[in-house]
């Protein structure tokens, strides 16, 4: 039996300098590296903006929209908690500045605070920390992640509650991690501390003292260059790491480990660990960097100008492709640039084709002219949400003969609105939260392309859509020879379609590359890389 630790040890994970260092990446690596020690983790992410959830977000300012089983919506790096861990996320792993305050604001109006003025310290600070304890309960080590740079005014009041954490829970039980930047400087061929110094030291002015520092760069920092920055940012030389760019992300906790990260938080917050276990990690990164052969497939979207947006899909065909000991080499696809350039041009050379999930009439004709492409060239296609909309659409279209069949999400007057609003959606009048949200089971068709890839009848994927196909339409677009090989387990939605007559031509309403991971590649994404890679190999 495994022994368990007392109380709930909590790391906090800060970034400073400049955004996108990767800290979503490292917290989920940290935890990667301490549940291979056989220590039991979870995540928390607190997000500065006011927004009470990301779902209300355009992808471009936020990127993409990760959901939960508990049907919330969350952060993306959330998506990287789950795909690094056996960690499974839900509300209680994501607070934003919005939700906080949203939080205390209904306790002020309940009377909870009747005589007091309600101020950020301490109400918001405590509020916080409430969050903050509440995940951990139980729980070996909570890996909590600050959104922003040290210095930004907003992260301010979260940064004031984890400095006073300790107070609560005792110093012992606390780790600070900081992420900073260590560029090489070309002019003077020298990797520069200065800025790392400086986010330290900001930190130090709100009276956090950092841990351990993470130092993100493009070359192994040197021992002598290590003792500096240790000096200067008052930090054991053994708790400053190189954090090395690498080709693949899942390399991360692996780079991690070789600086001895994992063993030098298990030493500071006196951790009781086994040894490493990384053999299936190792495995992946193997298959990642040795592939057999590789597949391109064109990934058609609206928001493929920031690769953010579809960052769980980017993965899951990643995912897809160690599955087939394949590379997936994928094609950012606008789909609005079919629409000016024609398919064939664009989509030449592909040889599968995915249409994403996304929201509005934008890009969709040239979505509708991918799938019909796909479909007539018997290329492989896998739709997702939208992506199962539009092939609906070009079906009814091209097959059944409804030449304006429509969703009446892009044109409410179509006269077959073959996707249409779910009925409980009609009611709906306030936009955060009010989809069809989280994880749904869905009965799956014995004999169809659909059961091949899962291996059984019940399956539960993840929703988030206001929209669906219209039943009205079933039975004529089933006699043209729709194939319905997921359903609701009422019968009632359709969940799933394919065709019978096409190497691989498969859509979802749900999100599979939500359940993706890289040791557990979604079915659908495995199957879907599978036929591109058949299709290539027959000449495609
Ligand atoms: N816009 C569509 C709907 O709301 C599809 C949503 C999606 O692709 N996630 O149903």
């Amino acid at each position: 039996m495994k022994k368990k630790q007392t109380k709930t040890k909590y790391i906090f994970v800060t970034g400073g300098v400049v955004s996108s260092l990767g800290k979503g990446l490292s917290a989920a690596a940290i935890g990667n590296l301490l549940e291979s020690r056989g220590l039991s983790i979870t995540f928390l992410k607190l997000d500065p903006y006011i927004n009470v959830d990301p779902g209300t977000m355009n992808p471009y300012q936020h990127g993409e929209v990760f959901v939960t089983d508990d049907g919330t919506e969350t952060d993306l790096d959330l998506g990287h908690y789950e795909r690094y861990t056996s960690a499974r996320m839900s509300k209680k792993n994501n607070y934003t500045t919005g939700k906080i305050y949203n939080n205390v604001i209904t306790k002020e109006r309940r009377g909870d605070y009747l005589g007091g003025t309600v101020q950020v310290v301490p109400h918001i600070t405590d509020e916080i920390k409430r969050c903050i304890k509440a995940v951990g309960n139980g729980i070996d080590v909570a890996i909590v992640e600050i959104g922003g740079t040290v210095g930004d005014i907003e992260s301010l009041p979260f940064l004031e509650a984890i400095r006073q954490f300790p107070f609560d829970i005792g110093r012992e039980n606390v780790l600070y991690i900081h992420l900073t930047l260590v560029p090489f400087i070309k002019a003077a061929e020298e990797l520069k501390t200065k800025p790392t110094q400086h986010s330290v030291n900001k930190m130090r002015e709100i009276g956090i003292q950092p841990d351990i520092l993470l130092c993100r760069t493009d070359r192994f920092i040197s021992a002598d260059l290590k003792r500096k920055i240790a000096l200067f940012c008052n930090v054991e030389q053994e708790a400053v790491i190189t954090a090395k760019d690498v080709d693949s992300i899942y390399e991360v906790p692996l780079v991690f480990h070789q600086e001895k990260l994992d063993e030098t938080i298990i030493k500071k917050l006196k951790l009781k660990a086994k040894a490493p276990q990384f053999k299936s990690w190792e495995k992946i990164v193997q298959v990642i960097k040795h592939p057999q052969d590789e597949v391109q497939i064109a990934l058609v979207g609206k928001y493929v100008d920031l690769k953010d947006s579809y960052k769980s899909l980017c993965e899951s065909l990643i995912h897809g492709g160690i599955g087939n000991k394949v590379r997936v080499v994928i094609d950012w696809v606008n789909s609005e640039r079919l629409e000016e350039e024609g398919v064939e041009p664009v989509l030449k050379g592909s040889h599968g084709v995915l249409v994403a999930s996304g929201f509005g009439n934008r890009g969709i004709e040239g979505k509708i002219s991918a799938i019909e492409y796909a479909r007539e060239r018997e290329i492989p296609f896998f739709g997702i949400c939208l992506g199962m909309q539009c092939a609906v659409i070009e079906f009814a279209r091209h097959i059944a003969g409804l030449s304006k069949a429509n969703s009446s999400e892009f044109e409410p007057k179509s006269p077959d609105p073959v996707i249409d609003l779910l009925p409980d959606q009609r009611r709906v009048q306030e936009k955060g939260a009010t989809m069809r949200l989280g994880a749904y089971p869905c009965r799956v068709e014995k004999g169809t392309k659909a059961y091949e890839a899962y291996q059984q009848t019940e399956v539960s994927e993840r929703h988030r859509h206001r929209y669906e196909f219209n039943n009205r339409y079933r039975e004529l677009l089933t006699k043209q020879g729709l194939v319905l090989s997921g359903l609701s387990p009422d019968g009632k939605l359709v969940e799933i379609i394919e065709l019978a007559d096409h190497p691989w031509f498969l859509a979802v309403q749900f999100h599979p590359e939500f359940k993706s991971r890289p040791q557990e590649p979604h079915p659908l994404f495995r199957e879907f890389i599978k036929a591109s890679l058949k299709h290539k190999r027959a000449g495609g």
